[in-house]
């Protein structure tokens, strides 16, 4: 038996309606938006359900939701589309899909101080909201932490200052409730708390937010006489064909949520992460970096051991996969002094069952015990 606890990376196993979404628009759907057919119609009409069912779960306009290649790309979509120089505010727990493109977009970009809990506490935002600074990013949930911000107050305290607001939320939606009513921009990745496939990325923007079309190319069916890109969304945005496979695996995972529940979802996370703390806390000589997880993703590390020989030997000898390393979030690891080895990172998702954390606190009860030399 194998035991995948490396769901902050991708859900899985996913559920089954998913894979018989994807298979069923392979088999039925073309090219969504292109040509005149049958099953061009079905791909483009069966796009058009998916956007609809992610609006309604952000409670944002469909028309405002764009279709990307993952999180990245669509963080990518906002930071290229709004910057052009100019000071930004971030924090130190972003992902690179968030610092890599502000440094490269940014003329300057600056950490807010975090809290004991790695909190950005509103009046450290106002303290931070100089007349300069173009845009903020945070974090919805860390994915090395599991920590929550409280976006919606950071979003009405930039909305109060007329700077735009960005969120990445990419390790919550699906897992918490998510509402963009004082978000300016929200990017995240249909793999993760949505239990979809890879390559599909979304990016809400409000209106009145003006972006610049990053990548530019056809629209299908739409205004293909223009000579640049068509300024309305989502067609600013969405260039090339879309991912109809992928989308409609977002799609069924979203119906499968619903079918469990939102509120029964969140307490299943927060429940395991009080299983998996419960079972890595007992041991002096284990390290968990936040004891405060509301999804359930922890980071810890074992005195003596590289994070990532404990990956190894926790997916050789107990078949148990989990992340380790740097987790794409470096500065994280220079704030908690684990540069540059990092940690383990062990997360759940809809499909972890109380058995697959018991035989993770199992195996770490394993390494963790030292091993006490006695001479023959
Ligand atoms: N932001 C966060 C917080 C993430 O955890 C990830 C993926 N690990 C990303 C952005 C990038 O997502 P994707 O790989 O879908 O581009």
């Amino acid at each position: 038996m194998s035991v995948h606890l490396d769901n902050a990376a991708g859900c899985f196993p996913r559920p089954n309606a998913v894979r018989e979404a994807v298979a069923e628009m392979l088999a039925k759907g073309a090219s969504p938006g292109r040509g005149f057919s049958e099953a061009a119609r079905h791909a483009t009409d069966s796009v058009e359900q998916a956007r609809g069912a992610l609006a309604e779960l952000i409670g944002a306009a469909p028309d405002r939701v764009c279709f990307l290649a993952n999180a990245t790309d669509a963080l990518n979509a906002a930071i290229h589309g709004i910057l052009d120089g100019g000071r930004v505010l971030t924090t130190a727990l972003e992902h690179n899909s968030v610092l890599r493109p502000l440094r490269a977009a940014a003329t300057s970009v600056d950490f807010v101080p975090l809290d004991a809990r790695f909190r950005v506490t509103p009046d450290a935002l106002e303290a931070a909201l100089q007349d300069d600074v173009r845009l903020v990013v945070v974090h919805h949930v860390s994915n090395l932490l599991g920590c929550e911000q409280d976006v919606r107050a950071l979003g009405r305290l930039c909305r109060a200052r007329g700077v735009p607001f960005l969120v990445d939320a990419a390790q919550s939606v699906g897992i918490l409730d998510v509402d963009v009513s004082d978000i300016d921009m929200l990017a995240f990745s249909g793999h993760k708390g949505l239990c979809g496939p890879p390559g599909v990325g979304v990016l809400y923007v409000a209106p009145g937010i003006k972006l610049r079309a990053w990548r530019q190319g056809g629209t299908g069916g739409h205004r293909s006489q223009l000579p640049e890109q068509p300024a309305e969304l989502p067609y600013l945005l969405e260039a090339g064909t879309l991912n109809a496979a992928g989308i409609a695996g977002v799609h069924a995972g979203i119906s499968h949520l619903r079918g469990v529940g939102m509120a029964r979802i969140r307490q299943h996370h927060f429940n395991l992460s009080r299983r998996l703390l419960a079972g890595l806390v007992v041991h002096p000589n284990v390290t968990v970096f936040n004891p405060d997880p509301t999804v359930g993703i922890v980071a810890f590390n074992i005195d003596g051991w590289n994070p990532l020989e404990v990956a190894r030997v926790l997916d050789e000898t107990y078949g148990i996969g989990v992340g380790a390393g740097l987790v794409c979030a470096p500065e994280a690891h220079r704030l908690l002094g684990t540069f540059p080895e990092g940690a383990v990172r062990v997360s759940v998702s809809i499909t972890t069952t109380e058995r697959d954390v018991d035989a993770f606190c199992n195996a770490i009860e394993q390494l963790a015990t030292p091993v006490i030399y006695t001479p023959d």
